[in-house]
């Protein structure tokens, strides 16, 4: 009888697991096409790095550094005026933010983060990332642009090379000076479609910071320090995208710097102090005549502002073709395609990938038509606001306004405080001389 159930509960038990194996079988099967296989396609190999387990602290301690240096630096500029204490900064800045801490996270690269987020709802940016972007710009509409003066590594490198200026022609400087505004557009619209982070590929300075890097970034980034020698700031002034946002939002800041720490006596003596031509002379005020005709120009120029934006709208569908060409999908279809018809001569690994996931050669068609109808919007968006950009500056170069002093000029400044010493009114502030008369009468017999 016991032998009985013992067999009787031994089949049953054999019986429930086959079932189970079974079942457990068909669900995994079930289960396989409900979870397909993930496609690696266009999966670029990381390189291998050790996961930093305090990285959340370390992101803190970040944001707490920049705040900190964007605190001093604007103290630094604005009360204690010392062009000392603010290279000294940049130096600490420098080992910190570019050596120590690998120039990443930094708030140029960090414009693409939060640009990426803003149009895509799955991608997460981190705080500390957010936190980079928007501080160096809230100081900014405060205190002028501090960030640049020493807490930007990018702009300490290139201010501690800087010996030797020499003056950049107005015209040149004013046509160079719309490129970082043609490079933001660029970044953000790639950005945006999920294309590339070009300010990142492209960061001149990263290969030294990291003590690696590819030969041409290293030979970029060697010839703008050896340009910087003799050019102040050459990546800063016309290449660096987020400071094309410095420079639009020091416009406004409420307490910039000035050269002379109370009235300016017009000695000149400051004018040609500025490696970054950043010092504008005083003009005459316009009369009541020059003012009327003025005003009638720009309103004939502000009329004319929606067909110029438009016209380039316009002709910037033409450019769709080659921003898309950087999207990794359009690239891998058209290779594809190409391999496809037999008129592929060189095997592609990026399609040999392909091959083997489970995507579909139609799945990845669909994707590229439907980003290339994205780059159909952006590339127009994106030449309005070149258009808009080169129309602004057309105006902006129109406008005449009256200056009663040597005044730095709010967009272009950096905040480096070289001009500080070139002011017999700061000298007598600091104490190095007696009385203003001094120093121009010395410099006025120098001359002579
Ligand atoms: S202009 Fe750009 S690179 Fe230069 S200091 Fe400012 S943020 Fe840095
Ligand atoms: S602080 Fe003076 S020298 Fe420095 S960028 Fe501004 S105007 Fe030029």
């Amino acid at each position: 009888m016991s032998r009985r159930v013992h067999f009787m509960n031994w089949s049953r038990t054999t019986a429930l697991s086959v079932a189970a194996i079974v079942c457990l079988t068909m669900a995994g099967d079930a289960c396989a096409e409900l979870i397909p296989t993930p496609n690696f396609s266009d999966h670029d190999i990381p390189s291998t790095r050790v996961v930093e387990a305090p990285s959340v602290v370390w992101n803190a301690v970040d944001v707490g550094v920049l705040l900190v240096a964007l605190s001093l630096a604007s103290y630094f500029a604005l009360v204690v005026r010392s062009r000392k204490y603010l290279l000294w900064l940049s130096v600490a800045s420098l080992l910190w933010f570019g050596f120590w801490r690998r120039g990443c996270v930094c708030p140029i690269g960090a414009t693409q983060n939060v640009t990426l987020a803003t149009f895509d709802g799955t991608y997460v940016v981190p705080i500390s990332v957010v936190a980079f972007f928007v501080l160096p710009l809230i100081f900014t509409v405060f205190f002028g642009r501090t960030f640049c003066a020493s807490v930007c590594p990018l702009g300490a490198v290139q201010e501690l090379v800087s010996v030797r200026n020499v003056r950049v022609p107005r015209w040149l400087d004013q046509a160079l000076s719309v490129i970082p505004y043609v490079y933001l557009g660029l970044a953000v619209t790639l950005a945006a479609t999920g294309t590339a982070f070009v300010i990142c590929r492209y960061d001149p300075f990263v290969g030294f910071f990291r003590l690696s890097g590819n030969a041409s970034m290293m030979i970029y980034g060697g010839s703008l320090l050896v340009v910087g020698f003799f050019v102040g700031r050459p990546y800063c002034r016309y290449l660096c995208p987020y400071g094309a946002l410095l420079r639009l939002t020091s416009r406004v800041s409420q307490w910039h710097l000035r050269i002379p720490p109370t009235a300016c006596i017009q000695c000149r003596l400051c004018e040609d102090a500025c490696p970054y031509g950043a010092i504008e002379e005083p003009t005459e005020s316009p009369s009541v005549e020059q003012l009327q005709r003025e005003r009638k120009r720009l309103v004939v120029l502000l009329f004319m502002t929606p067909f110029i934006v438009g016209l380039f709208a316009w002709a910037a569908t033409g450019w769709r073709g080659t921003l898309a060409g950087w999207h990794f999908d359009i690239r891998l279809a058209e290779a594809l395609k190409q391999e496809d018809l037999g008129l592929a001569t060189e095997p592609n690994t990026a399609t040999e990938a392909f091959r083997g996931s489970r995507r579909s050669p139609e799945q990845l068609y669909e994707a590229a038509a439907t980003h290339r109808d994205r780059f159909a919007i952006a590339a127009s968006l994106l030449g309005a606001y070149i258009g808009l950009v080169l129309w602004g500056k057309v105006i902006l170069l129109t406008l005449r306004r009256g200056r009663q002093e040597y005044t730095p000029n709010k967009s272009h400044c950096v905040s480096c405080g070289r001009c500080f010493q070139h002011c017999p009114v700061e000298l007598v502030r600091i104490g190095l001389i007696d009385n203003v008369e001094q120093m121009t009468h010395e410099t006025h017999e120098v001359a002579t």
